[in-house]
């Protein structure tokens, strides 16, 4: 019907948002995605911030073969063996202080969805106070908690949900202070605010330990532990979102660990699968047992589905025997310096942020005006693609524009150099090329 495939993708997809690449993909396998043209391109977003373990490893495939012998599916009142296996393995090795119970779906949006309602059913509330900046999922409950996302033009979000402005050191709301106590300083404003607003019925207070989409932020350790408290004091529920966060992105086995902060609710998701659609929701047998005595439910055709479950285990059991924790640090780290000595060159890197192999860079037009470089981003991230690194911008006029760079946690040096010299070889000819276009 159409010539080729690129065409019937135009012709026949609906499109969903976000950069389109100009090819078709075919194939990945550790750092490397392939288009249709056969052309090789560095991914330094890990597919969608999942690939941790890099595209296509051995011990996923294998886990997919093992579900294909064993089951893929089934009736949801049927626990799989391997989904008991899952969940005693996370308790043991990975969920921080109490929490220990796990139901498993599929996508961050619906872990999201799972938090938000265990926390209103074990409060008997409804209100919830999210990040600016956040980005739960695009689902009715979490696309309410979301505020990086496009709100606009979906109807009524839910009702009740109240915003505490994000900690952003390069970009204060309140000038004139630390980092440290700007945060304090919006979160206390924002606490007075919601007790005035609120009807008394309080549920959660929702945050991912980086703020990820609204520009890879990293609250201070003291904003967290405000967090806590504000939650505690109220009787709500702390819930960590940590769909980027966890199983070592970061440098640390969670950003629970890394704040030094217990949350009552943890959500996992792109990380667990390393590229397959498998999410958790973590809470303590306290509230556990309370929501199941109120009858409890997030029951789907794909919770606790054996081949999920199968690849979270792999996932798992490769991030511990690859030591990719430590490795994510150490690499992470390398990074980091390689992006630091670029900024001493580049008057446009504003800003050089994140923990672990989660970093964000940020654009200006110059150091002293702190003006987002939209045109430079832009055009750098195309460059980038051109010369094989893909490479994600998260541009937004109140937020800057801000390269979000996560390569697999099995990233090597080699790799590393070769996207920061493609990076560093197309930030100079596109801010050479803006240069020229406004002199003429
Ligand atoms: N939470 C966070 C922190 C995320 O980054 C995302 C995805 N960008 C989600 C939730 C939603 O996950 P999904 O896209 O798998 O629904």
């Amino acid at each position: 019907m159409t010539e080729t495939l690129l065409d019937a993708s135009k012709e026949f997809l609906v499109r969903y948002g976000g950069d389109v690449f100009p090819a078709l993909f075919t194939s990945a396998k550790g750092t490397i995605v392939k288009d249709s043209n056969g052309r090789d391109y560095l991914d330094f977003t890990s597919g969608q911030m999942c690939a941790t373990i890099g595209h296509n490893h051995p011990a996923i495939v294998e886990a997919v073969h093992r579900a294909g012998e064993k089951a893929f599916h089934f009736f949801s009142g049927m626990i799989p063996e391997v989904v008991a296996e899952l969940a005693q393995t996370l308790a043991r090795d990975w969920l921080p202080g109490d929490i220990k119970r796990s139901i498993f779906i599929n996508t961050g949006s619906e872990a999201t969805e799972v938090a938000l309602r265990m926390a209103k059913m074990y409060t008997d509330g409804y209100e919830i106070l999210a990040l600016g900046g956040s980005w739960h999922g695009i689902t009715g409950g979490a696309s309410s908690v979301s505020m990086a996302s496009d709100r606009k033009g979906y109807g009524v979000p839910a009702p009740g949900v109240f915003v505490i402005p994000e900690p952003n050191a390069y970009r204060p709301y309140i000038q004139g202070a630390t980092e440290e106590e700007a945060a304090l300083a919006n979160l206390d404003l924002a606490l007075k605010m919601f007790d005035m607003q609120s009807a008394g019925r309080g549920a959660a207070i929702i945050v991912e330990p980086v703020i990820s989409a609204g520009g890879v932020l990293v609250p201070p350790k003291s904003f967290m532990q405000a967090l806590r408290k504000a939650a505690d004091d109220r009787g709500m529920l702390l819930i960590f979102d940590e769909a980027q966060t966890a199983f070592g992105r970061i440098g640390t086995k969670t950003g629970s660990e890394y704040f030094d902060v217990v949350p009552d609710i943890m959500t996992m998701s792109k990380t667990l699968g390393g590229g397959l659609p498998i999410a958790a929701v973590a809470t303590t047998a306290k509230i556990e047992d309370d929501i199941h005595s109120k009858k409890f439910a997030f029951y789907t055709s794909h919770v606790s589905d054996p081949l999920a479950a199968e690849v979270g285990l792999a996932v798992l059991d490769v991030i511990q025997k690859e030591k990719l924790v430590a490795r994510s640090k150490e690499m992470g780290g390398y990074l980091r310096s390689r992006f630091e000595e670029m900024q001493q060159r580049y008057e446009e890197i504003g800003d050089v942020r994140g923990l672990g192999l989660l970093l964000g860079v940020e654009l200006v037009t110059d150091r002293a005006s702190r003006k987002p470089a939209h045109a430079l981003g832009a055009l750098t991230t195309q460059k980038c693609l051109e010369n094989g690194l893909s490479m994600n911008i998260r541009r937004r006029p109140e937020r800057g524009s801000v390269w979000r760079i996560a390569p697999p946690l099995t990233v090597s040096t080699g790799e590393i150099d070769q996207a920061v010299d493609i990076l560093e070889k197309a930030l100079r000819e596109s801010r050479d090329e803006l240069a020229a276009a406004k002199a003429a």
